[in-house]
């Protein structure tokens, strides 16, 4: 791929309130079909439609772009979202979590994690161990931006996804936001369930876990949902890491494994 390439990002809002963001990294052909899918998707949105749209697309430096991978992706199946969060803070753990950062970072999110105790526009970078809130700015959070994947890589991330039934917008789109996320440095891993009142499933993404898809994080109709980074011991400079999930491009052009799905068993 040596055409330029842009990225192409919607943020929506409705009574003043964040509701629906999405970011994309592409070639010139494709920005209209792609800028028209997202003022639909803000306009069609399950809390209401979007009164607020921002479309913005920026062409990207070719020089700064990485190319990337997507983790390998597993299910594992719980019986309701407390089964999902405990099974979340195990695997947390697993990626060298602090118990006391995991359960921060789940009862942020359970309580609304902006300080108006509704959902953040972008992430809370949690440290790792203490388990404070990092990022600058509580109600905005920090968004990761300007990823996205190759035309050959998306078609056959469809193609394996489909043969799971997993082929959907929220499950393609967080893959490659967890590719993004898990291609910087300072951070250890992250959590995330939706804010869309229809999708209870969520995941925990890390170098050494891949993507752990949990079938409930939420219950149904629960409008609070967000993301955390967890940030590692000793990362040094926050704002570069800040830099990086917001500003460096990456492409991806390989995607990873689609696995099946098993119970979640607790380890005693
Ligand atoms: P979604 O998976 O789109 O329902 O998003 C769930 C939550 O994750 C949102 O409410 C935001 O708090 C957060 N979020 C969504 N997109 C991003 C992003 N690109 N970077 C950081 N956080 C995000």
């Amino acid at each position: 791929m040596n055409e330029t390439l842009y990225s192409l990002r919607m943020h929506a809002s409705r009574g003043g309130e964040h509701l629906s963001g999405a970011e994309e990294l592409t070639t010139q052909p494709h920005l209209e079909t792609l800028a028209a899918a997202l003022v639909r998707r803000a306009l069609g949105h399950p809390r209401g439609a979007a009164e607020s749209i921002q479309i913005t697309v920026e062409a990207v430096d070719a020089g700064r772009v990485r190319r990337g991978v997507l983790p390998d992706l597993r299910t594992l199946s719980v019986t309701d979202f407390r089964q999902g969060r405990k099974a979340a803070a195990a695997l947390l753990e697993t990626a060298g979590i602090s118990a006391l950062a995991a359960t921060a970072a789940i009862t942020a999110l359970e309580k609304g994690a902006s300080p108006s105790g509704k959902s953040m526009r972008g992430a809370m970078l949690i440290d790792a161990t203490s388990g404070k809130r990092l990022e600058p700015d509580a109600s905005r959070g920090v968004r990761a931006s300007r990823m996205g994947l190759t035309p050959g890589a998306a078609a056959l991330l469809r193609e394996r996804l489909s043969a799971r039934g997993l082929d959907n917008p929220h499950v393609r789109e967080a893959l490659v936001l967890a590719a993004k996320v898990l291609s910087v440095p300072g951070i250890a891993a992250e959590l995330c369930w939706s804010d869309d009142p229809d999708y209870t499933a969520g995941y925990v993404a890390a170098l050494q876990l891949g993507y752990v898809r949990l079938t409930h994080l939420k219950p149904v109709g629960e409008e609070r949902g967000g993301r955390a980074f967890f940030v590692r011991p000793g990362h040094g400079d926050i704002n570069g890491i800040i830099e990086q999930l917001e500003r460096s491009p990456l492409l991806i052009d390989e995607i990873g494994a689609i696995g099946g799905s098993a119970p979640w068993k607790e380890e005693r």
